[in-house]
């Protein structure tokens, strides 16, 4: 058996390094490394995948966020409303542009945005919500979306994690993850399920003028060759990540089957393990499964990691600390006790490896490790 990883990007490597190399080469004999043809065609591509008229990428899906925000024009002091329980890059942002996150609590099954919780959070300031996808589902967009339309505020989603998920309306409608809100935002960060070989990101809307925004935000604010209609950033996908990801978003489809197999065998194995418990799928989405992550008591928590680490199983937890106790957004005023689902569920989840390339025997040991740990 393989030494068990969180992700394995070089055993999926090998499964399409010709064409990666290939590609890899073809920009290299081309040396347009910034702005070559492939930018355009991942782009063009991405759309088509995502079914969204305005697909721009870009350097990472931090800068994503910070992009999708400036184009809203906020002032300072205006109020986004995000989740506590994410990456801080989804917060991070809100900040820098002299914004105020605010936030609103998960729900405690699914990881994400608790929609009923929104009303509280609103204020003549709101301007805008950032739900974000966490782990591979969606959040309740149907619910967000018509809080969103009442309040008139934007809705930006955090789709790094979810990209390819189809969230799907009562009225039988399907859309991907990531083209329902206004705006959406996504990552090529090498983990993420369609993980670039370096940094990269995107950003998708159907707005034709935020999609013309969006171009020039991440060229310097460019309108036409050096005339600037806004103050922009240099936040580009290299010809390289883009030729790369060409190649994989072909595949991405089977990367998502491949992560579903794993999580409906971890399913199986852990499902019926009292004290545990295994992810929670929302009825209205697919589930892609960046991350398949468990939750139990705190006081087993910690202990059942070492037990795993001790058995070469390696895990992780996603996120320790809520960002409203972070210390560098104790300004923000929150304190513990404020967003106790998001405080608890720190305590208690841990996800296990789960990426394209698990082998059944891999499955097997770990989730034999994991039901030795709850019998001993
Ligand atoms: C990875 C991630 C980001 C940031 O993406 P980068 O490409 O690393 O900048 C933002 N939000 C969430 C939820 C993420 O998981």
């Amino acid at each position: 058996m393989e030494g068990i990883k969180m992700v394995d990007l070089h055993g999926q490597y090998l499964k399409i390094k010709h064409e990666v190399d290939e590609a890899i080469q073809g920009v290299i004999d081309s040396t347009a490394f910034i702005k070559g043809s492939d930018v355009r065609d991942f782009q063009d591509e991405l759309s088509s995948y995502m079914g969204v008229s305005h697909t721009v990428a870009c350097g990472n899906g931090t800068d994503a966020l910070q992009v999708a925000m400036m184009a809203l024009e906020l002032q300072p002091g205006d109020e986004v409303i995000t989740t506590p329980f994410t990456f801080i890059a989804t917060v991070e942002v809100i900040k820098l542009l002299g914004l105020k996150p605010v936030f609103v609590d998960v729900e405690p099954n699914t990881f994400n945005l608790d929609p009923d919780l929104l009303e509280e959070a609103v204020t003549e300031r709101t301007r805008a919500i950032v739900p974000v996808h966490l782990f591979g589902q969606c959040a309740n967009m149907e619910a967000i979306m018509a809080f969103a339309g009442k309040h008139g505020i934007y809705v930006i989603e955090d789709n790094a994690q979810a990209l390819g998920a189809e969230y799907t309306f009562a009225d039988g409608s399907v859309q991907r993850a990531g083209t329902i809100g206004h705006m959406g935002t996504t990552s090529f960060f090498p983990s993420k399920n369609l993980g670039a070989f370096g940094d990269g990101g995107a950003l998708f809307t159907n707005d034709e003028s935020f999609g013309q925004r969006l171009a020039s935000l991440v060229n310097h604010g460019m309108k036409q060759r050096y005339y600037y209609s806004y103050v922009g950033v240099n936040s580009r996908l290299d010809t390289l990540q883009a030729a790369i990801l060409r190649v994989k978003l072909k595949h991405l489809d089977s990367y998502h089957l491949a992560r579903q197999k794993a999580a409906a065998w971890y399913d199986q194995a852990l499902s019926g393990i009292s004290g545990l418990q295994v992810p929670t799928r929302s009825p209205f989405t697919t589930h892609i499964f960046h991350q398949y992550t468990l939750q139990l008591d705190p006081s087993k928590r910690d202990l059942l990691k070492d037990w795993l680490a001790e058995r070469k199983v390696p895990s992780m937890i996603y996120y320790p600390v809520p960002l409203h106790l972070q210390d560098a957004y104790m300004d923000l005023g929150y304190k513990k006790g404020d967003l106790p689902v998001s405080e608890e569920l720190s305590r208690r989840v841990l996800s296990l490896p789960i990426h394209t390339e698990m082998e059944e025997e891999q499955l097997k040991y770990i989730t034999t490790q994991v039901q030795s740990f709850f019998k001993s």
